[in-house]
């Protein structure tokens, strides 16, 4: 079956060119739903998968640490920085500008 092959060359090229980590939160970062059931526990506001956080220490109620300045989608990962694999607790709001810890973005979801 011609169609069958072709499928099969997509899938082993696919498994072969996204592996790891890296594919994982590229793939959570396509799926628009997951961020559906997070939101900023202060003001309500949705992060959207091309919100960006940056690793920046200074100013924040973070422990101190050196942080890297790498930008990337805090939810994606569950708040560890891809840069230097920072666990961030806190995630700030790019609404309010409020701080809180990162768990309690996560909605409980509600069964609708
Ligand atoms: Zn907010
Ligand atoms: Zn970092």
């Amino acid at each position: 079956m011609e169609s069958e092959s072709i499928g099969t060359i997509r899938w082993t090229l696919k498994k072969s060119f996204v592996t790891g980590p890296i594919a994982d939160i590229e793939h959570r970062l396509d799926d628009e739903d997951a961020f559906e059931h997070i939101r900023c526990p202060l003001c309500g506001w949705h992060p959207a998968p091309s919100s960006l956080w940056p690793c920046y220490a200074a100013g924040t109620p973070e422990a101190p640490f050196e942080g890297c300045g790498t930008t990337w989608n805090t939810f994606a990962t569950r708040g560890r920085c891809p840069g230097c694999a920072h666990q961030w607790r806190w995630t700030t709001c790019l609404r309010c500008a409020g701080w809180s810890l990162h768990d309690e973005w996560y909605e409980e979801s509600p069964r609708r």
